[in-house]
């Protein structure tokens, strides 16, 4: 294996977004040893990008909110496939997360009597999501960081995990490198949170960073833990389409939550024509009940007989409409629809509520969103599907290995509400943190490590440079990203899935021969070929799931399925694993629901 450094925790906790960063302080605060790996410098992690805000049933703006009626809109919205139980614990406790996040110091956009101000987003019933202007996420990770130096966990960054390792059926450690010199680093611990994030760089268009490559995903994968709901991609309703080389850069929900309209070539508002059966008790029918639940709402004077606007419809709804809008060929010159918010709000307003947007228009479209509309078309956006773990610790299958925040599963189900997962991170890092910690606490000694299994790591590592010829690791991940939007994409057929995993099968194969040139020093073609190993997985589970999958449900839409299945496809989720060598994929029954959960479920 050559030379590596060694290095020992009671609890490695691999990512720094929000979730590995609240683990990381709940097990620091145990009193334990506690290391911090990310792939890039602390406080880049993809959570920084996160604009609109995190949902808490605080009830500050509108008191009749409570955990009860964010569990229903989030176990709706997740059209019921989402682990009950996670999504209660949630509803529950993403209050007390949100507040504990003010006390360490977070700033947020205040109420006029300075609590908390909430915002309205898709699919929530109430103004719920507890926001910093349009740049939630920096003041989040700003705070976590802040507050978890001073915990003592020791901060390695810029260090890529490749492997997780095992002593028995339990995790021992993780293997990695060091990003700048490709010197191999190995982490020996009793527990570990993985915390990496998610896979939206398996596409073409898409709004993640360059670091949402799957890979906690396909490391958990890989040493036996079961990957589930890998069908339900988000495509978020509304990307940038303009200019080419910024496609797919997000612009927040808060757009359409501060009033903003969705609108075709002919000016139409077009979501009055795409109001989901699910939803239609709930939507106004026409423009000017929606206009006068928006000027209510924000007010905090609701009226229950005035309905909510479709344009805060879910954004599995939302995408599918600018797609069908598009398609029919109603669609704005680029190639989207058309998003209008300088009709509906001042110009102080806009640059006040949505100044990350203003500017980001300005820079990179020369758009001046105060006085014309955006185009905006759907974007690959967050991953349902992940980790599957235990509703209560967060802990895989594998013992000692657990997951939380984007590469963990079941919180979201079929399709995640906006604002949903910075809670998550919060909620579920605490809870991962907690448990892994405890796991930690039970066990007295480090396990051992395999000197085998770090040889067989370091070798895989390193096979690309010992190759005469292959194909260019740049080239292949372009090809991926188009198989992916091609064939995987926001609607979906039988014959497409097969046809994509026929070309990931061939993507595989030719990845294997990846051969680099040059040295270990920060050598990109080298990252980038171990990117492409755990991409390959997530996107042969996720068009293997799909296929699978004969219905159409949240973010899921089959062409040659187009109904929602009542009954079989409702009550099940489904899972891959490593059998051997190969995929295998497979149903497993949804837990079953408590009387008193249903009862929750069922009021309105
Ligand atoms: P990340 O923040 O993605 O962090 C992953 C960490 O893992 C990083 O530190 C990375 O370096 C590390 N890592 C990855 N692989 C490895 C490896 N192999 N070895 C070592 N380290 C590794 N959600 C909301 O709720 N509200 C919003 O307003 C919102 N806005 C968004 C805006 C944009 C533009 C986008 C793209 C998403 C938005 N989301 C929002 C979604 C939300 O931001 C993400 O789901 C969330 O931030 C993911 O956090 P995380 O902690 O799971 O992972």
């Amino acid at each position: 294996a050559g030379n590596y450094e060694t290095h020992e925790h009671d609890v490695i906790i691999i990512g720094a977004g929000g979730a590995g960063l609240r683990a990381a302080i709940e097990a620091s605060s145990m009193g334990l040893n506690v290391g911090l790996v990310c792939k890039s410098l602390l406080g880049k992690a993809h959570t920084v990008m996160a604009e609109g805000g995190v949902a808490a049933a605080l009830g500050n703006v509108e008191p009749k909110d409570n955990w009860k009626v964010h569990f229903r809109d989030t176990m709706k919205g997740g059209r019921y496939l989402n682990q009950w139980r996670m999504a209660q614990l949630h509803a529950m406790e993403a209050p007390d997360r949100v507040n504990e996040l003010e006390e360490w110091g977070a700033l947020f956009d205040r109420t006029a009597d300075g609590r908390i101000l909430q915002r309205n987003f898709g699919g929530h019933k109430y103004p719920r999501l507890a926001h910093v202007g349009d740049r939630t996420g920096l003041e989040m990770i700003r705070t976590l960081q802040q507050h978890g130096i001073h915990t003592g966990m020791k901060v390695y960054m810029e260090c890529t995990v490749t492997r997780l390792l095992k002593a028995g059926d339990a995790v021992s450690g993780a293997f990695g490198y060091w990003r700048e010199s490709g010197r191999f680093v190995v982490f020996r611990a009793k527990a570990i949170v993985l915390a990496t994030g998610g896979i939206g760089r398996a596409f073409k268009i898409n709004s993640n960073s360059w670091e949402c490559t799957g890979d906690g995903q396909a490391l958990a994968y890989l040493a036996g833990a079961e990957l589930m709901d890998m069908e339900f991609m988000q495509f978020h309703p509304t990307g940038m389409v303009w200019p080419p080389s910024v496609r797919g850069t997000l612009i927040t929900e808060g757009v359409r939550g501060e009033g903003g309209t969705l609108r075709n070539k002919d000016q139409k508002r077009i979501m009055f024509d795409y109001i989901h059966p699910l939803y239609a008790n709930e939507t106004a029918p026409t423009e000017e009940e929606a206009d006068r639940w928006l000027a209510l709402s924000t007010s905090g004077q609701m009226d229950k007989n005035v309905r909510r606007t479709p344009d805060l419809l879910p954004r599995d709804i939302v995408a599918r409409a600018i797609h069908a809008e598009v398609k029919a060929g109603r669609g704005s010159p680029h190639g989207g629809v058309f998003l209008d918010i300088a009709t509906r709000r001042t110009p102080a307003d806009i640059k006040r509520k949505l100044p990350a947007m203003y500017h980001q228009f300005k820079e990179l479209g020369d758009v001046d969103i105060t006085k014309e509309p955006m185009e905006v078309g759907p974007t690959a956006h967050y991953t349902m599907g992940g980790i599957r773990v235990d509703s209560e610790t967060q802990q895989s299958r594998v013992k000692g290995l657990f997951a939380a925040g984007e590469c963990a599963a079941g919180m979201h189900g079929a399709n995640r509400l906006g604002g949903n997962s910075l809670s998550d991170l919060l909620v579920f890092g605490r809870i991962a943190g907690l448990h892994a910690g405890r796991y930690a606490k039970e066990h007295a000694n480090l396990p051992s490590l395999d000197a085998g299994e770090i040889q067989d790591a370091a070798q895989e590592a390193l096979a690309p440079f010992n190759r005469h010829e292959g194909p260019n690791p740049f080239q292949l991940h372009e090809e991926l990203k188009e198989t992916m939007q091609t064939y995987v994409g926001i609607i979906r057929t039988e014959e497409d899935l097969s046809e994509g995993l026929r070309q990931l099968e061939s993507l595989k194969e030719r990845s294997r021969t990846i051969r680099i040139d040059g040295n270990r020093h920060y050598n990109s073609g080298w990252h980038e070929t171990i990117d492409m190993r755990n991409l390959l997985i997530v996107s042969e589970a996720m068009a293997r799931a799909a296929l699978l999958r004969k219905e159409s449900r949240g973010a899921h839409a089959r062409d040659d399925f187009p109904e929602t299945d009542k009954e079989h496809f409702a009550k099940v989720n489904i899972v891959s694993r490593l059998h051997g060598s190969t995929m295998e994929v497979a149903e497993i029954d949804l837990p079953p629901v408590p009387a008193e959960i249903k009862k929750v479920l069922e009021e309105e």
